[in-house]
């Protein structure tokens, strides 16, 4: 058997990740599940601790695993946050964020009909460095003369093995997207790295862009962009413009992955959605998507194909939650990609 561990969260995290478990199922491939219920903001406010050692060894034993949603309005802290999805990205080594973003149906697009508008790309963002490892800290704290420090921090492991991964998987092309001619260290090093995995792959073309015109670019023309590298904060904001242009945060799927230890946490890029969590709105296909890059990961290739079909057959039909112009609820938009399986 193998086995995935199910996280499935607050809010709407639970709702999809049912949604997700219950395809998974439909395909009778032998997964067993390993829910770990616990891991949410009640367990935080009762004890203190959502996420602990033996819940972090469970998932690390997984060959993979499935994550709704970390986020509650009732906890103000981002230790809470911090103490679940982070600590699983860094103590797993979860280096690549794999966001792929692709128009399911025109109609969906909120760009002009009469421009370029077929988005199909992936954006590989680097998970572990960057401006988010909580490095850094406040000269003169509180004070009129208060100096906030936040490090923007890029080694040559974590940028080479990145970039290495976005060349790998292309089709065509890798964008690397950087702001060199203003942030001059990590710029610099992560110039030479990408040229140096381009020369290792001499069948992908290898582009540039600087991150403000790779964010417009996104917009104008979106359907330029085959694999699109770059670091954890541009990239949580490119990959949001482009689950954006391809028809909304309600069906975009990610991926944390570690590629040498073959393991991955899949998780839909919307968070906890609490104003709509218990009124059965909450589109499940990003969920559904994620489990979908889930199965591919695990050499099921034509499943994880069925998958897509069945999700872009549900939207053309019309077949989906309100978010997406529909009426059904999440169980009857989740039952609706089954039935086209
Ligand atoms: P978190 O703090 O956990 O990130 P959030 O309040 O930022 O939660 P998101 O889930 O990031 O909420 O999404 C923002 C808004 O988009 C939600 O408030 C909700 O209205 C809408 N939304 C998000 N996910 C979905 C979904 N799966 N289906 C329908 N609408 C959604
Ligand atoms: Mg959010």
């Amino acid at each position: 058997m193998t086995r995935i561990a199910v996280i499935p969260g607050d809010g709407i995290g639970p709702e999809v990740v049912e949604q997700a478990v219950m395809t998974l199922d439909a395909f009778g491939l032998g997964l067993d599940f390993d829910h770990l219920d616990h891991v949410n903001a009640g367990t935080y406010l009762r004890t203190g601790v959502a996420l602990c050692d033996e819940d972090v060894a469970r998932v690390a034993a997984s060959r993979s695993a499935l994550l709704g949603a970390i986020g509650d309005p009732r906890v103000a802290s981002p230790a809470y946050g911090r103490g679940v999805l982070l600590r699983l990205r860094f103590e797993l080594d979860l280096y690549v964020n794999h966001r792929p973003a692709r128009l399911l149906s025109d109609r969906l697009s909120p760009l002009r009909p009469d421009r370029p508008r077929a988005v199909d790309c992936v954006v590989i963002r680097e998970n572990t460095e960057g401006l988010y490892t909580g490095m850094g800290g406040a000269l003169r704290a509180g004070g009129e003369h208060e100096i906030a420090l936040d490090i923007d921090l890029s080694t040559h492991r974590g940028t080479s093995r990145v970039v290495e991964h976005a060349f790998t998987i292309a089709r065509r092309e890798v964008c690397m997207v950087d702001k060199a001619n203003a942030v001059e260290h990590g710029g610099s090093l992560w110039q030479r790295c990408w040229r140096a995995a381009a020369a290792r792959h001499p069948d992908v073309a290898a582009r540039h862009l600087y991150v403000d015109a790779a964010a417009m670019r996104m917009v104008t023309d979106p359907t330029g962009f085959d694999v699109v590298v770059t670091n954890n904060s541009y990239g949580d904001i490119l990959s949001d413009v482009a689950s954006a242009v391809a028809g909304g945060i309600g069906t975009a799927a990610s991926a944390n992955l570690n590629p040498e230890r073959g393991f991955g946490l899949y998780e839909p890029v919307h968070g906890s959605a609490p104003d709509i969590a218990g009124t059965r709105a909450a589109n499940p296909v990003g969920a559904i998507l994620s489990a979908g890059l889930l199965l591919a990961d695990l050499g099921h290739t034509a499943e994880a194909a069925a998958l897509r079909n069945a999700v872009d057959l549900a939207v053309a039909d019309g077949e989906t939650t309100p978010d997406l112009g529909g009426s059904l609820d999440t169980g009857k938009a989740g039952q609706a990609v089954r039935a086209r399986l």
